[in-house]
Parts: C-alpha cells; structure tokens; sequence
C-alpha cells in the first residue's frame, strides 16, 4: 500500500494541535477536517451534526468504521513548542489532534487504493469525547447504519513508540462520579468533621467490603467546607471519582457507599445526600477482532502487548454497546501524561498507525466479505 506522506500528517496535527476547541465547540477543527478530506477526493456524508464529521471511502455492502475524537480540554499548555495552542487555556492534552491526523492518514491511503476494498470504511471524525457526550450524539444521527465493526485508538503516553497494546473483553473503566452534601448539621455536630469521617469510611469500604481481586478504585478528587463562626455546625461537601470494570461491582459499590454515607452522618446527628453521575460505560472489546487488530499490528511490525485494564474512562465504549469491534493503545513516549500541560507526544506515531489502520479496515473488509460469500455458499 502506498503510505502518505508523514510531513503532511504532522503539519495537519500540528495545525490541529495551534487551534484546539473545547467538547462541542469543535468548529473550526470540523471545518479544516472537512477541507483536507474533500481535498483528498473523499466523500463526506452528511449527517445533522453541528461539529464532528463522517469520511466515506470504497463500495458495496460490507463496511467498516474507524473513529478518532476531535476535542480539546480547559488546560494551558506548558510545552513551549512552536506549534503549541493559541487559544489561550485551551489544550490538546489528550492527543485527540494526533488520533484526527492519525484517522485522516488513513482515510487518504484508503482512498488511494479505493477500488481494490472489499467494501466500505466510514471514518468517524467525533466531538466531546471528553464529556462523554459526543459517541451518543453520533450514534444518534445514525453513523453506525450497516457498520459491521468499528476500530479506534488512544495513544498511550506510558508505552513507547511503535508498541501496540490491546486486550479482549473489558478494557476502559466504568467512569462515574459522585457527589456527597452534608446537610442539616444540628448545632453541636460539625459538618466539617463528619464529611471528613464519611471520607474515611468511603476510603476503608473498598478494601475491607470488595474482593482483592476485583478492579476498583474510589478517589475523593475536591472538597469545600464553610464555617462563619466556631458555634456555626458549618457546611461541607465532597466529591470524587469511582473506577471500575464490571457491572456488578459497580452497581454494589453505589449501593454500598450511599448507605455508608447516609449511616455514618446520621450516627454523628446530620444528614447527608450522596449523588451518583454514570461516566462512561466499560469498554468491552469484542475477542474476535481485538485478536484481529493485534495480529495486524504485528504484521505492520508494531511490538504488540496485552494490555492492562486501564482506569481511564473512553466513550467509545458506547460504540460497542451497539456493534462488535475494538479499542487500542498506541505508545506515544509522553514524559508528562494526558491531560497535563506538558504532555507532549511523539508524532513519529502518526505515519505507522495511520498505515496500520488502512490495513486493519482493509484486511477486516476482506474477511466480512469471505464470510458474507461463505454464507451465500451454503
Ligand atoms: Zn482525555
Ligand atoms: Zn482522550
């Protein structure tokens, strides 16, 4: 296959990377996504989405989806890079320009050898994957109608470059926040005092009522606390952030930390509420093509791994609550991790994995088709 051209790829991310916008507020990325694609000869569908766009190449019935996200997030960037943002406060700090440019690469080597593709490939360029929000809205406007498999990506700053890792079955976190109020602290209880034992006892519930084994994690994540004077019961609030990756525990972890909750603040005279905010969704990779994906990356010569379960929370998650398919992790050899205003990935990722998803939606189109003959056969 021919393989595009790496200096334009990392001048489109970098241009991406300059101009970062906020989930949902993806306008101009939309627009420059949408001028390079059309540039490139690739059609694009319309679908009723006020940011985020669809790339269509190839023919026929069989067809297969690759998704990168677009958004950006409220940090300032401290790399000091020439093509660092010039939106002030606004960051590129989860990678999401390199996954754009990553896709788009893809999309143009696809479109090179479009009439040998066994099929379709709907490219997937999503908003407000950083609110979680964004994989809903587009499946909502009906981009999944006839994808058989859909495929997408995290570039993961821990791994080096050229290593590839992924894993069957559960892979990103439950990621749900939740919220503790204490209120109606009579006078002589502290309402300070009983957020900070509610704390506690939140802390010791997952080591003292869930397996060793089971994969979870409660982290208080900011409190606020007032108290005009020493007489005043005060008020105080917590909140923080529960990680896990089954269904079950999670939905027992809720349960548990409400009644702990509720028990411990009235045992001290307050009352308090606990909110619970679903995150994502666990991110279940199908066993088939998350095989499938790690066997093509090691053709293409990546350094394949089993991936760990992550903590992160992904919402491409939701995608494959409605079809089968797979995540994966892309080493991007980043001193400084996501979501931090160092974070500083390597670009030599971008030109290997834009190969390695041509050839993963490539070779997937292939064997839908061979099925799809071997079924007519029978
Ligand atoms: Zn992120
Ligand atoms: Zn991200």
């Amino acid at each position: 296959m021919t393989q595009v051209n790496e200096q334009q790829l990392i001048a489109w991310r970098r241009e991406l990377h300059s101009w970062p916008e906020l989930s949902g507020h993806e306008v101009e990325t939309t627009a420059r996504l949408r001028r390079w694609l059309q540039q490139a000869g690739l059609r694009v569908p319309d679908y009723p989405l006020e940011t985020g766009l669809v790339a269509e190449v190839g023919q026929g019935e069989a067809l297969i989806a690759l998704r990168a996200d677009i958004d950006a997030l409220p940090i300032h960037e401290a790399t000091g890079l020439a093509w660092r943002s010039r939106n002030s406060g606004v960051m590129h700090a989860c990678g999401h320009d390199v996954h754009s440019a990553v896709m788009l690469g893809a999309a143009l080597q696809l479109k090179a050898v479009e009439d040998r593709l066994a099929g379709r490939v709907r490219i997937l360029f999503q908003p407000a994957e950083e609110n979680a929000t964004g994989a809903r809205t587009l499946i909502a406007s009906g981009v999944l109608e006839g994808v058989q498999a859909i495929f997408g990506m995290h570039n993961e700053p821990g791994l080096p470059t050229g290593t590839f890792a992924t894993r069957a079955g559960a892979f990103y976190a439950n990621a749900d926040k939740f919220i503790v109020r204490v209120e109606r602290a009579t006078s002589g209880t502290d309402a300070i005092l009983v957020a900070s034992q509610i704390i506690q006892a939140l802390q010791s519930l997952t080591t003292r009522s869930f397996n060793t084994l089971d994969s979870l994690v409660l982290s208080v994540t900011r409190i606020e606390a007032q108290r005009d004077n020493p007489a005043d019961p005060g008020e105080a609030g917590f909140g923080g952030t529960v990680r896990t990756h089954d269904k079950q525990v999670r939905a027992r972890l809720e349960q548990r930390a409400r009644q702990l909750v509720e028990s411990v603040a009235a045992a001290s005279g307050a009352r308090a509420t606990f909110s619970w905010h679903a995150g994502p969704p666990v991110l279940e990779n199908d066993p088939h093509w998350a095989q499938f994906a790690s066997r093509v990356a090691q053709q293409v010569g990546y350094q394949v791994q089993t991936a760990e379960l992550h903590l992160g929370g992904e919402d491409f998650a939701f995608y494959l609550q409605q079809i089968p398919g797979a995540f994966v992790s892309i080493g991007s050899a980043s001193a400084y991790g996501l979501h931090h205003g160092g974070f500083n990935p390597d670009e030599a990722l971008i030109a290997p994995a834009a190969h390695y998803f041509s050839q993963l939606a490539h070779q997937a189109l292939q064997q839908l088709s061979a099925r799809c003959r071997d079924t007519t056969l029978n």
